[in-house]
């Protein structure tokens, strides 16, 4: 029976694990840090979006990088083939909006112990604190590996699945683009995606902690529309976050940021006109106020002054001396608060890692190295990252059970 090393207990090495020891594989699994799958159990705020109930066409317009690469692992791996395995292991499921597959207990935890609980049964062996320095190569193949104790294990085949360089702490630390790079393979350099944006506007850092739901965010290049969704987001001490952000930020290039221009409509459900009428309804009840205070119904309160100092309305301004023009231009301003990115915060806050092992070095089938024979690569250290809506756990679920299917076929020594 082959021997399959496995760096890396997350989604994709876990999943590997269960599925190449059910097939006859010897199993280890090793990992760097004292606690199994704790990437995983943060996700989806500890609720865990463990996958998207998509058909193939779908889930692959989600994947803006490398879609075609995942066609092979994703029709052997589909998301009801997740769900059967979870619901199998004891995790009922339920799909919420935008087909987000959660557990039925809100609990990330309960996908990770089932994760353990079905590896334990299938006889898998794992090594906690276990970090993964180096790989025993030897005529392009892949023998083994050294850990960072200086001990060696041998294998069959080994299974790099660490992951990418966000949440450090969970034990995602980049190391396995190094190791990677150890083997020859080319690593598309590492960049945050589905990461905060740090404004250029100083004015957002001053709604920090303002949360908006209902709203439109619009990213524009030039004349394309590169972004548009309703959803909710975040001011924060260095400018915007939340799910619409974040959405947005995997489709914007990082090394052109200076060109999209953002665009928050605040009351999309209302045209202009119907804004205009709703604010000159506000104002005829309060026309001796000043709009400062006049606007309390229409604006959470720490957005009012950002607006009036955008469009140069004096905050003491009586409501029955305000013009059409200015209440115009507020209007205009409301259903269009322009905002440029600055910078994306760093990766290590990012919830995927874009880039990694590029693809192009991979057998998409089977997730064997093409340049090293028995090295195997899943999960978020490969160049495919998706968007929000449980596509990237998906994602390492599918490639590593793609490895641990060519894995368990692998000649023993
Ligand atoms: C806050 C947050 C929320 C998220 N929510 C969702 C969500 O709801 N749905 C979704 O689809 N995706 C979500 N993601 C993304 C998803 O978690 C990752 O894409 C996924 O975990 C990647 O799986 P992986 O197995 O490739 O890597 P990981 O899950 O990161 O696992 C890698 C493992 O490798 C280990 N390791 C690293 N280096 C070494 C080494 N040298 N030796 C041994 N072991 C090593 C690490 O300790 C770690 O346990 C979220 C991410 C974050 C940060």
């Amino acid at each position: 029976m082959p021997h399959l090393l496995i760096a890396g207990c997350g989604a994709a090495g876990m999943y590997a694990a269960v599925h190449a020891a059910r097939r006859g594989c010897r199993v280890t699994v090793l990992d760097g840090n004292d606690r199994p799958g704790h990437k995983l159990s943060i996700t989806g705020k500890g609720r865990c979006n463990v996958t998207n109930d998509c058909d193939l066409d779908t889930f692959l317009q989600n994947v803006p990088r490398n879609p075609r690469f995942l066609y092979s692992a994703l029709s052997r791996c589909m998301p009801a083939d997740v769900q059967a395995f979870f619901e199998a292991e004891g995790v009922p499921l339920k799909t919420e909006r935008g087909r987000r597959v959660f557990p039925q207990s809100d609990r990330a935890q309960d996908i990770v112990s089932a994760l353990l609980k079905a590896m334990q049964d299938a006889g898998v062996t794992v090594h906690l604190n276990s970090r993964v320095k180096k790989l025993i190569l030897s005529d392009n193949s892949c023998t083994g590996v050294i850990l960072s104790d200086g001990s060696e294990l041998r294998a069959d085949a080994v299974l790099l699945a660490t992951g990418g360089m966000s949440y450090p702490r969970t034990g995602s630390r980049g190391d396995g683009y190094r190791l990677a790079e150890q083997a020859g393979l080319t690593v598309i350099p590492p960049q945050p995606s589905l990461i905060p944006l740090e404004t250029a506007e100083s004015d957002a850092a001053e709604m920090q902690g303002l949360s908006l739901r209902n709203v439109t965010l619009t990213v524009t290049q030039g004349k394309k529309t590169v972004f548009t969704e309703l959803g909710e987001m975040l001011f924060t001490h260095f400018g915007i976050s939340g799910p619409l952000v974040l959405s947005a930020s995997c489709r914007m290039d990082p090394q052109k940021l200076d060109s999209y221009l953002l665009n928050i409509d605040m009351k999309p459900a209302l045209t202009p006109e119907q804004l205009d009428a709703r604010m000159l309804r506000d104002f005829a009840a309060q026309q001796n106020k000043d709009i400062v205070n006049a606007l309390r119904g229409l604006l959470p309160a720490s957005m009012i002054p950002v607006m009036l100092n955008r469009t140069d309305i004096p905050q003491t301004q009586k409501i029955h001396d305000i013009t059409k023009a200015q209440r115009m231009t507020l209007g205009s301003c409301i259903k269009g608060f322009a905002l440029h990115a600055s910078a994306m915060r760093p990766v290590t806050e990012a919830i995927v890692t874009r880039g990694g092992v590029s693809v192009k070095e991979i057998n998409p089938n089977t997730m064997e190295s093409k340049k090293i024979r028995g090295l195997y690569i899943a999960g978020e250290l490969l160049d495919v990252d998706a968007y929000t809506g449980g596509y990237n756990l998906q994602i390492a679920f599918a490639t590593g059970y793609a490895a641990a299917l060519a894995a368990a076929e692998q000649d023993p020594a």
